[in-house]
């Protein structure tokens, strides 16, 4: 027998927790379902020095404590489990998690995104010896040692200014000669003594040994004319963006061509009356704590008029 409850949301990143206080103060008596990360990508950073109302910055962690901490003040609920299932064909909407079936009214899909890798062979089998997509993870254990990072946006410049609290050296490998990130970041690495840049270049092998498997190099092809170089180095970082967490709604909810969701005009309505998206799995524009907070709000509010009206 299913547990049925008014309005669920799925995820707990600054769009699912906001989503939660308005909804709870609503008195909806929203459940959150906190997913596989709780706290979402926020917690797995270091410093928020972005988020208004914090003028020396807060730790995402913390951040996303005081959020959950201020929904359960107004009655919101947390669970620690996630979504493995959806059928969203009627209302209510089935939902089927780790542990137990739910129902619902209204669904706020605020499940985010996780961190892209390169998909290739000798990146899967280095994991989490030597190759890694989270910084303030594993940083640590390359304490005095020379690490690359991957990608040219926000997320690769902050992973590299991070992993030079540890590494001797980082390089960080672009596949333009441009850098994506915003121009303070830029800044900020340029300034960076222990920063070089490999720009125009892809890793096209990531090489090592087995018995402990670690990683001792890595061959880079250039995007301009093909030649490759092998330099040495004991870890890679990835930092090239995201991929919404949006599988399980795949064929039932519009999305685009990357899987983000679909929102119908300024509003967080998807195609299915009843279903709300907010944050990162709907956002491939702003990706930002503080917009995804903004839309968990404005979904807890489109959630509530829909409500009001069926
Ligand atoms: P992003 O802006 O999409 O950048 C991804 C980077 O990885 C790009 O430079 C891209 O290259 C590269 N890339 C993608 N796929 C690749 C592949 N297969 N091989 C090699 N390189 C690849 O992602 P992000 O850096 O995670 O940032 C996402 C959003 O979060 C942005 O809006 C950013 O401003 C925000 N963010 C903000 C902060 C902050 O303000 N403190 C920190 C982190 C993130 P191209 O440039 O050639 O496409």
């Amino acid at each position: 027998m299913a547990t049925h409850h008014r309005v669920i949301i799925l995820g707990s990143g600054p769009a699912g927790s906001t989503a939660a206080i308005y909804a709870a103060r609503a008195e909806l008596e929203p459940v959150v379902f906190e997913g596989i990360q709780p706290g979402g990508q926020l917690t797995i950073t270091t410093e928020v020095e972005n988020y208004p109302g914090f003028v020396n910055g807060i730790t995402g962690p913390e951040l996303m404590d005081i959020c959950k901490e201020q929904a359960e003040r107004f009655g919101a609920k947390y669970i620690m489990d996630e979504a493995i299932e959806a059928d969203l064909s009627q209302a209510p909407f089935k939902l089927t998690m780790n542990e137990g079936e739910y129902t619902c009214d209204a669904l706020i899909i605020a499940t985010g995104a996780t961190a892209r890798w390169l998909n290739i062979p000798s990146e899967a089998k280095y994991k989490g010896h030597g190759v890694s997509a989270c910084a303030t993870c594993d940083g640590f254990f390359f304490k005095d040692k020379e690490i690359a990072v991957v990608g040219g946006g926000d997320s690769a410049i902050e992973e590299a200014t991070f992993l030079t609290k540890f590494a001797t050296k980082v390089t960080i490998i672009h596949r333009r000669d441009e850098l994506r990130a915003s121009k303070i970041m830029q800044e900020k690495a340029r300034n960076n003594p222990k920063i070089e840049f490999a720009y125009s270049y892809v890793i096209d092998e990531i090489l090592g040994e087995d018995d402990p498997p670690h990683v001792t190099s890595v061959r880079l092809k250039s995007t301009k004319d093909g030649s490759t170089k092998e330099i040495p180095m004991d870890g890679i970082f990835m930092g090239i963006g995201h991929t919404p967490n949006s599988s399980i709604f795949e064929g039932q909810l519009e999305m685009n061509k990357d899987g983000y969701i679909i929102t119908l005009g300024k509003s967080t309505k998807t195609n299915v009356p009843g279903i709300f998206a907010a944050g990162d799995v709907q956002d491939f524009t702003y990706k930002q704590a503080i917009s995804a907070a903004g839309s968990g709000c404005m979904a807890a509010l489109d959630a509530e008029r829909y409500l009001e009206e069926i």
